[in-house]
Order: structure tokens, then sequence, then C-alpha cells
């Protein structure tokens, strides 16, 4: 058996999938949300289903262009896109953080022309969660008001009674056990003989934010064991860490992989950085949760942080035995932008083989990144 086409990894490269049809064909409600920062959990108490906002697949941003400028993150207008074209009208709820300038301002144009349009029978509500930008204790207590403020709204929007403990815990029970399957899964990829390749993790962690937890957790458990039966993959490639922008497409991992690579490791959203630590189930549930989001390892939207990931990611090297490290931003991103040339540097002064790059968020040039990507292979030794 191998992952060739199997169907939860399949789940990945569209926007809906069947798991979700069946979810709101039981009139159950599916919640949008573009951040990590957004704690899951809280939804999944609250009897629903998180949906991770993505555009994979989607390549057009002519309607984009009406109402944003082009300098802004490619992967936000092609959400903006997607929204203007229906894509995401299965949602029941959208929430929106100032993660970055360019998504917050998407809870703007959800509400001015998305929800406005025609086929939008009734507005769904929207909610806003404002993160602090640095890690320390007045930031933490902060963001743990905002949780208790979208805890109270989630009640007063949607469920009309509390959200109490039980469901709390059963929700991190639920998601402890997501994140460490998905942790054993992302281990087979930094053996000495990977597992499986990057392409596949990705799809692997884009499908996970699509469906409901529990299929999720038993899809995960059957792949894993898929995994662990299957050949080792060739060691004779380069072995790269992928860090930067979000990535929700494979047509871009697998440029990577296809030049002569595999990506043992990476640094994103939609990767090891949102599996990392699990939530206590000892104490203040609700506190728990929140700490886990905000402490966890965090991503340059977090200023003074730096060190911290910098730290993380050389003990990856080490742990994966990276060859190579790709950093790549979305263009317009200035936050991945600024923390790729540090750690360029860095990593040039330890003598650590890095590429820079600058991508669409959609493939389009594909002859210009190959060319890159297989003169950086050239140049590991
Ligand atoms: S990179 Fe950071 S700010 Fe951007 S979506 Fe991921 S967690 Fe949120
Ligand atoms: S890729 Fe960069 S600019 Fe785009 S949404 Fe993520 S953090 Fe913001």
């Amino acid at each position: 058996m191998s992952l060739t086409n199997d169907k939860f990894l399949n789940i990945s490269n569209s926007i809906k999938n069947s798991y979700l049809d069946e979810w709101k064909n039981n009139k159950k409600k599916v919640l949008g949300y573009y951040c990590t920062y957004i704690p899951e959990e809280l939804f999944y108490a609250a009897g629903f289903l998180p949906y991770r906002i993505r555009a994979t697949g989607h390549e057009l941003d002519e309607l984009a262009d009406i109402y944003m400028v082009r300098f802004t993150c490619g992967f936000v207008r092609l959400t903006l896109d997607l929204a203007l074209r229906g894509g995401y009208d299965f949602l029941d709820g959208l929430f929106i953080t100032n993660c970055c300038d360019h998504a917050r301002r998407m809870y703007e144009l959800y509400d001015l022309v998305v929800f406005k349009r025609k086929e939008i029978k009734q507005k769904p509500p929207q909610f806003y969660v404002a993160l602090p930008h640095v890690i320390n204790e007045d930031g933490f207590e902060w963001y743990l008001d905002e949780i208790k403020l979208l805890k109270e709204q989630i009640e007063q929007e949607y469920t009309l009674k509390e959200i109490d403990n039980s469901q709390l815990k059963e929700a991190i029970k639920i998601y402890n056990e997501n994140r460490s399957l998905l942790r054993e899964i992302y281990n087979l990829r930094t053996l000495d003989n990977p597992k499986l390749t990057g392409s596949e993790f990705l799809q692997i962690s884009m499908a996970n934010t699509s469906v409901p937890k529990e299929i999720a957790n038993n899809e995960l458990r059957r792949i894993l064991e898929i995994i662990k039966n299957s050949k080792d993959l060739s060691n004779n490639r380069k072995r790269i860490m992928l860090v930067g922008s979000v990535v929700d497409n494979i047509n871009f991992t697998k440029l990577v992989e296809d030049s002569g690579a595999i990506i043992v490791s990476d640094f994103l959203c939609f990767g090891e950085r949102n599996i990392l630590d699990d939530v206590d189930l000892n104490g203040d549930l609700l506190e728990n949760i929140a700490k886990r989001t905000y402490y966890r390892m965090s991503c340059p939207r977090m200023m003074d942080d730096h060190k911290k990931r910098y730290d993380f990611l050389l003990k990856e090297i080490e742990r994966a035995k990276v060859d190579g490290v790709i950093l790549q931003r979305i263009n317009n991103c200035d936050l991945h932008g600024c923390e790729n040339m540090l750690l360029e540097h860095e990593l040039k002064d330890l003598g650590i083989p890095s590429l820079n790059i600058d991508r669409e968020a959609f493939l389009t040039d594909t002859t210009r990144l190959q060319t890159r990507i297989e003169a950086f292979y050239e140049m590991i030794k």
C-alpha cells in the first residue's frame, strides 16, 4: 500500500470535500479561520467544524483586483477572489485576526463586498480576534481576555448556552491526540531514510484542517500504519528544510522535491510549527488552550522572538540532517520577507547552505524557480 491517490490526502487538493458536505447535510456548522492563533479547540468544543481557509488550486485574481491592490500578499488575494466567486459560501462564520495587515483587511472586505453578494441570503457572523505582537505576560493577559471574549461571542451567537468544562476537556483530548499523531507522521520524514515526502506531509496537514477531527484522527492512524509499513524512500536525495510564508499547494513542494531533493523538515504554519506542544488537561482549561496557542513556537508576526525561532531551526537542521534550507516568501509578505533575510545571513555565517526566493502564491514562473533550485542543489556538497 502507498499514499498515492489516498482518499484522505486527496482532500487537500480541493476546497470542499465529502466529509464537509456530509457535515453540512446534517445541518451542522462550519467555521472558517485564517490564522493558527485562533484556537480551534474552542470551535470543536462548541460542536462546530473548524475550517482553515486556503485557496488551493485557485489561480484567478481578477475579481480581487477590484478591491485589493496588487501589492498585497498573493495568498490573501486568492482567498478574496475565491470568496467573491462563492468558494467559501459553505462557511457559517468567519474568524479573522490581525496576524498581518493583508489578512486583517479581509475582515472589512468580507463585510463590504463578499457577504453583500446577491447569492448570500443571510450574512454569516464575523469575529475579530486581536493578537498581541510580542510574547510576554502582559501580552498573554490581553490574549486571554480576547479568547474569553471569543468564547462568550460563540455562546451568544451560536450555542446559546455555556461551553462547559467537559466539552473543553473533550476538545483538548481530541486535539492533543491529533497533534501527537501528526508529530509521529512528521518524524517519519526526518529519518535517515525518510518514509514520506514533504509534499505528502503537506497534503496530510491540509486535509487535517478541512474535516471533522474524529475523522481526521481515524485517518491519521490508518495513514500512520501505511507509512510505517511502506518502503524507505531513496536516501541519495538532498535533504531540504522549507521555511517561510504559508504553502497551501503541493505544486510548489513538488517543484522543490522533483528537482532531486526531499523536504525532510519544515517551519511552516501548515507544517511542523502548528503541531508542536499540547494543551494541559489540569487546571483552568480555557487558559490552558490560550497558553498553548500563545506561547508555542511563534511565527514572524511575533516580534522579539526571532532568537527562539532561530535556535529551533538550528536544532531541527541537526535532528533532520538537513543539507540546505529553502527560505521562501510569497511576494509582498513582509513578515516572512524580513525573517528570511535575517535567517539567510545567520545561516551563511554558520556555513549552512540556504536559498532565499520570492514566489507567487500559485506557481507561475516555474522555469525560473526550477533553475534557481537546481543550481542551489548543485552548490550543496
Ligand atoms: S504565518 Fe503566523 S500570522 Fe501567518 S497565518 Fe501562520 S500563524 Fe498566522
Ligand atoms: S503569507 Fe505573509 S502576508 Fe500572506 S497572509 Fe501569511 S503572513 Fe500575511
